[in-house]
């Protein structure tokens, strides 16, 4: 069974213990979740969870799938700016718009935007789905699953309850 906390992200402390399978922790593995209230705020979460050194490897490994839809992820992302890019000067062309240098310079950032997008949403949200499963049961050991800007606290999915128990209490 999982169980949720929610914590003060400044006070937040865990046993050194791997939270995967208890034993001594000797790394820190970076957990990361952006969250988006609509359009202009965003916030980026970062929690360093204890794990052994045999579950940092597994949680830091990419298997060749999860690799091959990374790299995927860049040449979409490539084609997908070059597209909205000359969309986007086709149309200033056929509108007669006479500032080229101008163009050039919007249509570029314009394209880096959509790359961006583009390769984040692959290689965040697709790449991970094609994780071993050793990965996958060590990065979601601890999830964070909400987060509330105003006073900052944080909800954590804890795998191993008992766990969950003594970050709840220590903090
Ligand atoms: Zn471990």
């Amino acid at each position: 069974m999982s169980k949720a906390i929610d914590v003060h992200l400044s006070q937040l402390k865990f046993p050194p213990a791997c939270v995967v399978c208890m034993s001594p922790a000797s790394k820190q593995y970076e957990l990361e979740r952006i969250f988006s209230y609509g359009r202009s705020k965003s916030y980026t979460v970062k929690v360093s969870v204890p794990m052994c050194e045999l579950h940092f490897e597994a949680a830091s490994f990419k298997g060749t799938a999860e690799r091959l839809v990374g790299i995927l992820g860049v040449i979409i992302g490539i084609f997908a700016g070059l597209i909205a890019v000359i969309i986007l000067l086709t149309h200033w062309v056929s509108t007669g718009e006479r500032n080229i240098i101008l163009n050039l310079f919007a249509g570029g950032v314009f394209g880096l935007g959509v790359f961006i997008m583009v390769w984040a949403g692959i290689s965040f949200w697709l790449a991970p789905l094609f994780a071993v499963p050793e990965s996958k049961e060590a990065r979601n050991a601890v999830k964070i699953t909400q987060y509330w800007p105003k006073d900052q606290f944080v909800q954590l999915e804890f795998q191993n309850e008992s766990l969950a128990e003594i970050v709840q209490k220590a903090n």
